[in-house]
C-alpha cells in the first residue's frame, strides 16, 4: 500500500482532535500563560494522570505568578512533594520571581526570551508560545519524537544532534499556521493516546495512510531507536593468595573511599612478576600458579581478576598498616568483597583436599 499524495499531517491531526482529543484537562479551562507554563512544567518527566492533582493545589495556593514568586522556597518545594526532580520546582519559583522582576508578572511570548527562563528548554518555550499565544512555534518533546520517528522511519537515537536536528526539522514543516494551540495539544495527545511506547493502536491513527513505519510492515516500537548502550570498559588486576605453612593468608582492608570501601581483600598488582617480587619481602616463596580468569562486574566497569596461589615455605610478619595473616576461618568473618569471599572458599577446598 503506498502513500496518500492529497494527505496533510496537520489537517488529518486536527481533524482527529476534534473528536478525540483531550479538552477538559484542568490547565484549558481558561487557557492562560501562568497555567500553561505551571503545566508545561510539571508534565517535563510526569505523566497527565499524576499532574492534575498538583496542578489544582499549586493553583489553588499560588493562583498567580506574583503569588507563586512571593511564596518561600520551602512552600513551594513541599507542594511539590512526590512530584520528583526537584529541580524543576526550584528553578519554577526562580522562574516566577524572573518574569515578576524583568516582565511585570507576564510571561512573554517570545521563545526567544522564554528560553532563558529557568527551567524552560526550547521544547517547553515553544508549547507555551503555542498553546498560550497561538505562535506557530512547533514542540519536540517525548511523544512528539515518538510520533514523527515513526511517521518518518527516523533511524538513530533522538538524543543524537543530528537526529534531533532531523526532527525538529519535520516538526516545523508540519506546524500550521492556524490553529496552532489545537495542533500543539493534538500532537501530544496523539502521542500519549494511540501513539503510545509500547502498544501504539496503529488500526486507530489517522496517520496510518502516511506513517513509514506502519506502511512499511514492520515493528512499530522499533522507533524510536533506544539510547546506545556504551560497552562496560574493563579493569584487569592480579589478586595476590598468599599463605603461609599454617595455612593462613595475606588479607589487607581496603581505603574506606572507593571500591568495596572498608572491605579486606586480597592484595592486588598489576602483573604476576610484580606479584611474586613483592611475595619475596614476606618469606621464602614455594610454589605459585595462576587460576583461571574471574570477571566482577561493577555498574560502570569490568574487573577482570587473575588469582594468583602463592604458598610461602616460611613467612615473616607484616607491619604494614592495614593489613594482616588470618586463618582461613578468620577471615571469613570479616567483611568481604563477593569474589574475594569465592576465592578463600577455593582455597579452603583445596586445603581440606590436601589433608
Ligand atoms: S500509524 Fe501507528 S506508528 Fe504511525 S503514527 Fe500512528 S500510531 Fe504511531
Amino acid at each position: 500500500m503506498g502513500k496518500n499524495p492529497s494527505f496533510s499531517f496537520s489537517n488529518a491531526l486536527l481533524k482527529w482532535f476534534d473528536e478525540h482529543g483531550r479538552k477538559n484537562l484542568p490547565w484549558q479551562h481558561p487557557i492562560a500563560p501562568y497555567r500553561v507554563w505551571l503545566s508545561e512544567v510539571m508534565l517535563q518527566q510526569t505523566q497527565v494522570e499524576t499532574v492534575i492533582p498538583y496542578f489544582e493545589r499549586f493553583l489553588k495556593k499560588f493562583p498567580s505568578v506574583k503569588a507563586l514568586a512571593k511564596a518561600p522556597l520551602d512552600d513551594v518545594l513541599h507542594l511539590w512533594t512526590g512530584l520528583g526532580y526537584y529541580a524543576r520546582a526550584r528553578n519554577l519559583h526562580k522562574c516566577a520571581q524572573l518574569v515578576v522582576s524583568e516582565y511585570k508578572g507576564k510571561f512573554p511570548s517570545d521563545v526567544e526570551q522564554l528560553v532563558e527562563l529557568p527551567g524552560i528548554g526550547k521544547s517547553t518555550a515553544c508549547a507555551i508560545s503555542s498553546i498560550a499565544f497561538g505562535q506557530a512555534t512547533a514542540i519536540l518533546d517525548g511523544n512528539v519524537k515518538r510520533v514523527l520517528t515513526r511517521f518518518h522511519a527516523v533511524e538513530g537515537w533522538p538524543g543524537k544532534p543530528k537526529v534531533e536536528k532531523m526532527l525538529w526539522q519535520y516538526a516545523d514543516s508540519h506546524m500550521p499556521q492556524e490553529r496552532c494551540a489545537d495542533y500543539t495539544q493534538a500532537i501530544m495527545d496523539l502521542g500519549a493516546t494511540l501513539c503510545t511506547r509500547s502498544s501504539p493502536n496503529c488500526p486507530a491513527c489517522p496517520m496510518q495512510d502516511n506513517c513509514e513505519a506502519y506502511l512499511g510492515d514492520e515493528d512499530v516500537t522499533k522507533y524510536p531507536e533506544k539510547k546506545p548502550r556504551k560497552a562496560t570498559p574493563e579493569k584487569s588486576t592480579t589478586m595476590l593468595i598468599v599463605r603461609d605453612q599454617k595455612d593462613r593468608i595475606l588479607l589487607e582492608q581496603r581505603p574506606t573511599q572507593g571500591i568495596w570501601g572498608g572491605l579486606w581483600s586480597f592484595m592486588e598488582f598489576d602483573s604476576t612478576e610484580n606479584a611474586l617480587t613483592y611475595c619475596q619481602q614476606l618469606g621464602k616463596v614455594g610454589e605459585h600458579e595462576s587460576w583461571s580468569e574471574i570477571i566482577h562486574v561493577f555498574s560502570h566497569y569490568k574487573l577482570k581478576i587473575t588469582p594468583l596461589l602463592v604458598t610461602l615455605n616460611s613467612a615473616l610478619s607484616v607491619k604494614e598498616d592495614g593489613k594482616q595473616w588470618v586463618t582461613l576461618e578468620e577471615s571469613l568473618n570479616l567483611g568481604l568483597a563477593a569474589p574475594v569471599k569465592r576465592l578463600i572458599q577455593n582455597v579452603q577446598k583445596l586445603s581440606e583436599f590436601l589433608i
